[in-house]
C-alpha cells in the first residue's frame, strides 16, 4: 500500500498526546493570540481595508514584477524603511516565505549559516534545505556563537547569523548587542527575525531600538504583520542593494501573487495607529508587569520573560493539554504548546497578553490558572 506512513504517523501522534486539531475559537477570552496591541479589530484598520477594497478590488491580480504592484505597496515599503531606519524594504505574503526567501537567495554551497537553537521552524527548515553548512548555537549563548564562528568562519565564503529578536515560544529577548559584535568580529552578516518584537517593546517598539539604535549593526531585519500589527504578511528591511537583489533573484518573491493592495493600505493604517496610540504599548506593558507580579505572589512559576509572551512550563504534553482544557471550561483560551514546536519535556502553556485585555481579564486568568494547577497537583498525589 502506498503512503501507509500517513495512518501510522497520525496514530503515533495521538498516542503521544501530540495530535494537532483545530478548535474553532469563539467567545472565549483569548490568551494565546499574537494580536498584542489589539489592532486586528480596530475600527479604523477595518475601515482602511474596506476603503482599499473599494479603490483597488480585493486581489492584486498578479505578482509584483508583472502587474500586482500598486501605490499602496510602494507607500507601505517606504514607510517601513522609515520606521526601521533602513534604506529599503520588501513585502512578503508571510513571514514563513520571507525567511525561506532570504536564506535561499543569500546562501550557497560554500557558505555558513549559524542559527540560535530556538529559532522559528521557518528559519531552521530553510537552513536544512540550504546547501550551506548550518550550525546552531545554544540559545542566547554568545560564547558558543563565537566558538562556532572561530571554528567554521575561515573555511566558508559568506556567513550569516540568524536570531529572533523576541523568542516566540519563550518570550525572552536576544542579546543583539552581543550577537552583532560577534558578527562584526567575524565578517558575518546578521539577520534578526523580529516577529514578536516589532511594535510591542516599550522602548522604541522593536528589538533594534530597544537598547539604542541597532539598524546599523543588523544587516537584515524581518518582521511580520500577523502579530502586533494585527493583520497578515511580512517584510524584509535592508540596504537598497540587498532588496534589489531579492527582487531580481528571490523565487518566493518573484513567483508569488502580491499581497492585495487593500491589505497593504490596511497594514499602513495599522502602523499609523500603532505609533499614534502609544497607550496600547504602555497598557500592554502594565498588564505584563501586573501578571508577572501576581503569578509570583501566587507561586505560579512563569518562565523568565518581560514581553507579552509569558509561558508557563508544564513539562508533560498530556498534562499541558489537560490544564488548557480546564481553562477552556472557564472561557479562557490558552493553548498547550507541545513538541516538536518546543523541545521534548518542555510542553507549556504559552500565555500571551494583549492591549485588549483588562486587569479584570488577567484576574480571571490568575484565579483559574491557580485552580487548574492546584487540581492537577492533587490528581498526581
Ligand atoms: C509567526 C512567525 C513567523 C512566520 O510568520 P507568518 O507571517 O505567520 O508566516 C516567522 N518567524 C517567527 C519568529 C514567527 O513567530
Amino acid at each position: 500500500m502506498a503512503f501507509e506512513f500517513i495512518t501510522q504517523a497520525l496514530r503515533t501522534q495521538a498516542s503521544d498526546a501530540l495530535l494537532r486539531t483545530r478548535a474553532i475559537s469563539h467567545g472565549a477570552i483569548n490568551f494565546c493570540a499574537n494580536d498584542y496591541l489589539g489592532l486586528s479589530t480596530h475600527p479604523e484598520v477595518i475601515a482602511a481595508w474596506q476603503r482599499g477594497a473599494n479603490e483597488y478590488g480585493v486581489g492584486s491580480g498578479g505578482s509584483a514584477l508583472v502587474s500586482g504592484y500598486s501605490h499602496a505597496h510602494a507607500a507601505l515599503e517606504d514607510k517601513l524603511a522609515d520606521i526601521t531606519g533602513y534604506e529599503s524594504s520588501l513585502l512578503f505574503n508571510s513571514g514563513y516565505s520571507a525567511n525561506q526567501a532570504l536564506i535561499k537567495a543569500l546562501l550557497n554551497k560554500n557558505d555558513l549559516l549559524i542559527q540560535d537553537k530556538l529559532n522559528h521552524a521557518s528559519l531552521i527548515e530553510a537552513g536544512m534545505y540550504s546547501p550551506a553548512t548550518m550550525k546552531r548555537f545554544k540559545h542566547n549563548d554568545c560564547v558558543h556563537l563565537a566558538q562556532l564562528l572561530e571554528q567554521y568562519r575561515a573555511t566558508h565564503t559568506n556567513s550569516l547569523v540568524v536570531t529572533e529578536g523576541v523568542f516566540s515560544m519563550d518570550g525572552d529577548m536576544a542579546d543583539l548587542q552581543g550577537v552583532s559584535q560577534q558578527c562584526k568580529a567575524h565578517d558575518s552578516w546578521l539577520l534578526v527575525d523580529d516577529a514578536h518584537g516589532f511594535g510591542v517593546l516599550p522602548q522604541g517598539q522593536n528589538s533594534l531600538n530597544q537598547h539604542g539604535s541597532l539598524a546599523r549593526d543588523v544587516d537584515l531585519y524581518m518582521a511580520t504583520f500577523g502579530k502586533a500589527v494585527g493583520v497578515s504578511g511580512a517584510f524584509v528591511a535592508a540596504s537598497k542593494e540587498v532588496i534589489d537583489y531579492l527582487v531580481n533573484f528571490s523565487k518566493p518573491y518573484i513567483y508569488s501573487t502580491a499581497m492585495p493592495s487593500a491589505m497593504a493600505l490596511c497594514i499602513d493604517k495599522a502602523l499609523t495607529i500603532m505609533m499614534a496610540e502609544t497607550w496600547r504599548v504602555t497598557h500592554l506593558n502594565q498588564l505584563i508587569s501586573y501578571f508577572k507580579q501576581q503569578c509570583f505572589l501566587r507561586n505560579i512559576p512563569l518562565m523568565p520573560s518581560d514581553t507579552a509572551i509569558q509561558p508557563l512550563l508544564i513539562g508533560d504534553a498530556c498534562k499541558a493539554v489537560y490544564i488548557s482544557q480546564l481553562l477552556a471550561n472557564h472561557g479562557l483560551l490558552v493553548k498547550a504548546i507541545r513538541p516538536p514546536t518546543v523541545p521534548v519535556g518542555t510542553s507549556r502553556l504559552r500565555i500571551t497578553l494583549s492591549a485588549n485585555h483588562s486587569v479584570a481579564d488577567i484576574d480571571l486568568l490568575l484565579t483559574h490558572l491557580k485552580g487548574a494547577l492546584d487540581s492537577t497537583k492533587r490528581d498526581t498525589l
